[in-house]
């Protein structure tokens, strides 16, 4: 990896082709809509929010390949070893100069580093660094970029001897099972919630010191900051607050289309989760539900959600 990181740094500022379009208002209108921007500026001068800068160079779903920057090798090396897990760690932008409408960008690549390997709480994986310089017509930069990203290798949730997972008293193991694609960050702050729904109960954590419940958990109580904390058994029923039905893109493990929920219990606080046991169509906010524990793998007990009768 050292070797090629080297090769990919040698190679320097590498320009891509330029953008497919020239800055536009539509794009510009729609950004400034999704972003809530109010600012009358940028259309009525005709300039480009600066933190538009990616979307101009950004190839479509299906672009063809236009060439390759010095990150794609570097990404393909990382996927082959098995760093296939992306976390973007850090992106700062500096802006030289507004961008106007119909003008046409070109994003030039350097890769500047790789690190690694590091041990990290996803776990092993190298932080690749590169920079991205958008120039305009004339050479001229307008707009800078450097990202980061934690290309690590996911953890073997086969393994007994996960760092970091307490063992496991009741292993109630079903020989020769994959272990589900999609595996939870289960750490010193989480684990009692994955312990407890192996056992068929939904735990809720809350503040040693004052009481306050909290969910997802964390290490903090939000609202006298102890970090003394324990947790309390939810009845297990609730009614749904909101949700999305997940069509695309397709998720490993699952059958599309499926219901995401965001779960109000009478505890007081709020709980995501699979709504399953009812047609699609029949799914309504406000409906009363009832959790049921879904054996995912030889470990992975998911709480899910199923109708219930008022
Ligand atoms: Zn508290």
């Amino acid at each position: 990896m050292t070797e090629l990181a080297a090769k990919q740094v040698a190679l320097g500022e590498v320009r891509g082709a330029p953008a497919a379009d020239p800055v536009d208002v539509p794009m510009i209108r729609h950004w400034l809509a999704a972003m809530g921007d109010a600012n009358p500026v940028y259309l009525e001068e005709g300039l480009a929010p600066p933190a538009m800068a990616q979307v101009w160079t950004m190839q479509g779903l299906r672009a063809e390949a236009k060439g390759s920057s010095p990150v794609d090798a570097m990404m393909t090396a990382l996927n082959a070893r098995g760093y296939t897990g992306v976390v973007a760690t850090n992106c700062e932008q500096t802006y030289h100069r507004y961008v106007r409408v119909g003008e046409r960008l070109t994003a030039a690549t350097r890769f500047a580093d790789l690190a690694g390997p590091k041990r990290t709480a996803l776990g092993v994986g190298y932080f690749a660094t590169w920079n991205i310089t958008w120039y305009s017509e004339d050479d001229e930069p307008v707009a800078e970029m450097l990202f980061r990203v934690l290309k690590f290798r996911p953890p073997d949730r086969t393994s007994d001897h996960e760092p970091g997972r307490p063992p496991d008293r009741e292993p109630d193991r079903t020989p020769g099972r994959e272990p589900y694609p999609l595996q939870p960050a289960i750490n010193q702050d989480t684990a009692f919630f994955w312990e407890g729904t192996r056992r068929g109960e939904l735990r809720i954590q809350s503040c040693a010191d004052c009481g306050e419940l909290r969910h997802p958990p964390g290490p903090l109580c939000p609202r006298c900051r102890s970090t003394n904390r324990t947790h309390t058994l939810a009845t297990g029923t609730g009614t749904l607050y909101s949700y999305v039905v997940h069509h695309h893109p397709p998720v490993p493990g699952r059958a599309v289309p499926f219901v995401v929920g965001v779960v109000e219990l009478p505890e007081g606080v709020r709980i995501v989760g699979n709504v399953v046991d009812c047609p699609i169509e029949e799914v309504t906010i406000g409906m009363p539900l009832r959790v049921t524990y879904r054996p995912m793998d030889d470990r992975l007990v998911l709480p899910m959600w199923t109708p219930r009768e008022q």
